[in-house]
């Protein structure tokens, strides 16, 4: 089974990262990464893009049409699908991601941290943000999460991990996106990854770093239009890839996973994977 690793920024609208992103733009320039579009699905709502990234179905099937509507969701997804392939899963997020792919309601003791051989998670760490609002984000540092995830990757071995992250959501929802709290969170976002994405490629994972959605103006998304809808995939890897100017489809990034990693990929996730060989 070939390793991946899903890096999700949530909230980055691409001219963000293309702009204030230099080291994924530096790897771009060298050759060790490359770069799309992608388009998120309707809503652009966070609970729904990820509802959608992670089961390749869109919000008109998986019923999660916003941040209020949480359940387990009964649909195959890539963590189910990588456990039931005989790999190991990780995951290193908001709490929602347990909710909607091991179980429902969160219990922040008994769910902030497990290690379950059985899967579909089989090792979670997670946060909740609890008590967030305009004047205190809740997010964790960033650093502190990238090296949670790779404590997963060297000392348990997943093969699959996902990392989510809101730091970049929340700060655009406080501070919108011209401003140098923007310039400044992003830039220390990229040099924060950038420490340990060299690590990762190293121990053998291919590396998507992507976002869930864009956000506008004013630091809001849930509608349509390209700077609520569209973000960077940045790709670290050797897949055979669609040509640059190909616009991505979120609801092909599921099986696109499962079929980079030689896992199968169920009939629930019916776009075609853009990710080959
Ligand atoms: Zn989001």
């Amino acid at each position: 089974m070939r390793k991946l690793l899903l890096i999700l920024l949530d909230g980055v609208p691409y001219a963000n990262s293309r702009r204030l992103f230099g080291n994924l733009e530096g790897w771009v320039q060298s050759g060790e990464a490359r770069v799309w579009r992608m388009r998120s699905v309707l809503p652009s709502t966070s609970g729904a893009c990820y509802a959608s990234i992670h089961t390749g179905t869109p919000p008109q099937v998986h019923g999660i049409v916003g941040n209020a509507v949480r359940r387990r969701l009964d649909l195959p997804d890539v963590f189910s699908e990588v456990v039931r392939a005989g790999g190991v899963t990780g995951a290193v997020t908001h709490s929602f991601w347990s909710e909607f792919f091991n179980r429902y309601p969160f219990d922040p003791v008994r769910d902030i941290e497990y290690d379950e051989p059985g899967g579909p998670i089989t090792h979670g760490r997670f946060h909740t943000m609890t008590g967030d609002s305009s004047y205190n984000q809740m997010t964790p540092s960033d650093a502190d999460l990238f090296a949670t995830l790779t404590r997963l990757c060297e000392v348990k071995g997943i093969d699959y991990g996902l990392l989510h992250t809101c730091t970049l959501d929340s700060m655009g929802h406080r501070y919108f996106h011209d401003c140098e709290e923007m310039d400044d969170a992003c830039y220390r976002m990229d040099e924060m990854l950038a420490g340990f994405l060299p690590r990762w490629r190293r121990a053998g994972y291919d590396v998507v770093v992507t976002a869930d959605h864009g956000q506008d103006a004013r630091g809001h998304h849930g509608g349509a239009g390209e700077a609520q809808q569209e973000f960077a995939f940045y790709y670290f890897g050797d897949a055979v890839m669609p040509e640059a100017s190909v616009m991505l489809d979120q609801l092909a990034l599921a099986p696109s996973i499962l079929r980079r990693m030689g896992v199968g990929v169920p009939l629930s996730m019916k776009a075609e994977a853009f990710m080959k060989g």
